[in-house]
């Protein structure tokens, strides 16, 4: 019997529907569908229209995106990154106000130091995330032919501040691994959602930032509230700046 690409993942969603029914075994089940399909890597999870639909976004909300990108990377490739980001941030009634403020060099080759160096990093004024924008070299592509590679991150403090590889350099963009899926990915961790198999917790926290940014405007303060990985609400720019400042004593 042959199916087609849509009656596969129909079948999966459905299985994957079930599986999760059965909370006992979820995080072995989530460890074994990541490797086998690398969802962790490209993907929040699966969307389920279904559970979507039970929130109501009524309020359109801005989002002010910001972002530091490697010179080399072109005005294009960022509006297309953009446009794709845009689209996906449409179904939660979330209009993204993105913009490139400066250009950035790589700060290092490692993950573990990019990320330090990202970490330290302020967020500016009138930005609610801060995203920077990299790029591989050869030695990146030929290193992660042999070993597993971190296409992009959000720190964990604040998860305001994030970076991703924006080329093609990878054989990961085999598997889903391109910049548009991995900046989707990256800006779902910057709204509260970590990995699942299907998205509900990730709509869940998208409502209750939604909330705290409705009730931020009641009180005039200009920021889309963010989540610590402890899940307190950071509710003003200048929270997230000192704890940055904190963390880099
Ligand atoms: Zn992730």
């Amino acid at each position: 019997m042959i199916f087609s690409r849509q009656q596969a993942e129909k079948s999966l969603r459905l299985l994957l529907l079930k599986l999760q029914k059965l909370t006992f075994c979820r995080s072995v089940i989530y460890h074994l569908f990541s490797i086998i399909f690398f969802i962790n890597c490209t993907t929040i999870g699966f969307h389920n229209k279904e559970n979507l639909n039970t929130y109501t976004f009524s309020e359109e909300l801005t989002y002010r995106f910001c972002i530091y990108k490697e010179e080399s990377i072109s005005e294009n490739r960022v509006n297309s990154l953009i446009n794709d980001l845009s689209k996906e941030l449409e179904l939660y009634n979330i209009k993204l106000d993105a913009k490139v403020l400066s250009t950035y060099n790589r700060p290092a080759f490692t993950t573990k130091n990019i990320y330090l160096s990202i970490s330290s990093l302020y967020l500016p004024a009138n930005c609610d995330r801060l995203m920077i924008m990299l790029e591989r070299n050869i030695f990146d592509f030929l290193l992660h032919l042999f070993l597993p590679e971190v296409m992009g991150l959000v720190e964990s403090e604040t998860r305001t501040r994030g970076y991703i590889f924006a080329d093609y350099l990878s054989v990961n963009i085999l598997v889903g691994g391109t910049p548009s899926n991995i900046l989707i990915h990256e800006n779902y961790h910057f709204l509260g959602c970590n990995h699942h198999i299907i998205m509900n917790d990730c709509y869940k926290s998208i409502h209750e930032h939604r909330l705290e940014a409705l009730y931020n405007i009641k009180r005039a303060i200009d920021f889309f509230p963010s989540q610590r990985q402890s899940f307190f609400f950071i509710r003003d720019r200048e929270k997230v700046n000192q704890i940055i400042k904190k963390l880099s004593e």
